[in-house]
């Protein structure tokens, strides 16, 4: 297929105990664009950000994926103790591509921690820890010692937005695999899904050609074809 369009994905740093520092990313994002047939590209975050111009222009489309949490700095966050896995050179790497890539109208896909930094990324903040601000909330952090395709929760799709139209449901069950979750919606952002107890589950940016976050992790639900159909339109957008 010589025309499968060039999808960049951010890898990041990873230490370890004895060897040297490596850039990684999941290998389900990657197995779940090649599925949805496009060709994933990583892009380490240790990339200059002059850069990030030209490769926005040569990619078709961006995925945001999940990761630790953005530091608070970035949207005037209180301190918790919960807080952890912050790295300052992804949030400097995805703060700067994500105003280029909504400029430039290239299709996005933003999951996890991916709708938490585009929420910040445009001005909105997030609650630094869903146990600690909201103690009657439903159980988020389904991690890290479960499956990570465990469906958690309900989530209900609001009606007449794209989500809706592409898993084809107004209703469906996801995993969760975050202790994070948009406190104010950035302007530019519509809520288009939440948990049972009123978390925010999902975003899109309307008049976009396809900029969609979603809190769960539908990479991790291979076998669920409404999980399946957010990256082949994903990708499909990212072919047009
Ligand atoms: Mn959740």
């Amino acid at each position: 297929m010589p025309d499968q369009p060039l999808i960049a994905l951010i890898a990041t740093r990873q230490t370890h105990p004895k060897r040297a520092p490596t850039y990684e990313i999941p290998q389900a994002y990657l197995d779940a664009i090649l599925t949805a047939g496009g060709l994933p590209i990583l892009l380490p975050a240790s990339l200059p950000l002059a850069a990030l111009p030209r490769l926005v222009a040569n990619f078709d489309g961006f995925v945001l994926s999940g990761g630790g949490d953005v530091d608070l700095m970035h949207y005037g966050g209180r301190a918790n103790a919960n807080v952890h896995a912050i790295d300052a050179e992804r949030d400097a790497f995805e703060l700067s591509l994500i105003p280029l890539v909504l400029a430039a109208d290239k299709p996005l896909l933003a999951i996890c921690r991916g709708v938490q930094v585009l929420n910040v990324a445009l001005g909105g903040s997030l609650y630094e820890d869903i146990a600690s601000a909201l103690p009657a909330a439903l159980r988020h952090d389904w991690y890290p010692n479960y499956q990570r395709d465990y469906l958690a929760h309900t989530v209900e799709v609001e009606p007449g937005s794209r989500l809706a139209e592409i898993l084809g449901t107004r209703k469906l069950r996801t995993n969760s695999l975050h202790h994070q979750a948009i406190r104010q919606p950035a302007p530019a952002l519509e809520v288009v899904a939440y948990a049972e107890d009123g978390v925010i589950e999902a975003v899109e940016l309307p008049g976009k050609r396809f900029a969609i976050g979603v809190q769960w992790h539908p990479e991790c639900l291979p076998d669920e074809p409404a999980m399946q159909r957010l990256f082949s339109e994903f990708v499909k957008a990212a072919h047009e």
